[in-house]
């Protein structure tokens, strides 16, 4: 059975074309200017009927980027929650960029504030487009930082971003390194079972 879809409806004055903004769950709400009649905006939204089911049905493997993001609107509120109506404008090709810059404005900002909290010495960050891993650290002190952790929940990107910072104590996966992370994060095995599921749905997103 398909789902139900609850839609509000805005007149707004700002407002210079129809827009459907997902606001979780099944709910959606449209805004519209003031010289658009409902009904024209009725009939926007009956077009776009498919893409808005496809957006309220669960995550499966073969999801869109695009859909992720409107399925879990807050998991990155300070950019996506202002940027979203933004994203859902911009082209696939283009919504990858959007991302990748977002990650580059966040990522070294955060774990640099981390590693002034935890009074571990960082030189260099790197935000790069990583299949198969969230992080590294070479030897000679870069870290590394997978765009896509922007797509997890705060507490998850968190880890990742203490897990790397460990590495800068311990260089390997001993016992000691990771009592410094049980440590640094009570969370820590919780969160590392989430990290591996979550990290199934975002390697296998799909651009469109
Ligand atoms: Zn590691």
């Amino acid at each position: 059975m398909k789902p139900a879809l609850n839609i509000e409806y805005k007149r707004n004055r700002q407002s210079r074309s129809i827009r459907i903004s997902h606001r979780g769950q099944s709910n959606f709400l449209v805004t519209y200017p003031y010289y658009v009649s409902r009904k024209k905006a009725e009939a926007f939204v009956n077009q776009k009927w498919p893409w808005m089911e496809r957006i309220v049905d669960t995550i499966e493997p073969g999801l869109t980027l695009r859909s992720y993001l409107h399925q879990n609107p807050n998991i990155y509120p300070w950019h996506v929650g202002q940027k979203s109506l933004d994203l859902f404008e911009i082209e696939a090709p283009g919504l990858i960029d959007e991302l990748k810059g977002l990650a580059r404005e966040s990522l070294p900002f955060r774990i640099k504030a981390l590693s002034k909290e935890k009074e571990i010495e960082i030189t260099q960050v790197q935000i790069r487009d990583q299949r198969t891993r969230w992080g590294s650290c070479s030897s000679s002190g870069t870290l590394s930082l997978n765009w896509r952790l922007i797509l997890m929940p705060f507490a998850l990107q968190n880890h990742i971003l203490l897990h790397e910072l460990a590495h800068k104590v311990e260089l390997n996966h001993s016992d000691a390194f990771w009592g410094l992370l049980s440590n640094w994060d009570p969370d820590c095995q919780e969160n590392r079972k989430a990290i591996r599921t979550i990290g199934k749905t975002l390697i296998h997103l799909t651009l469109e």
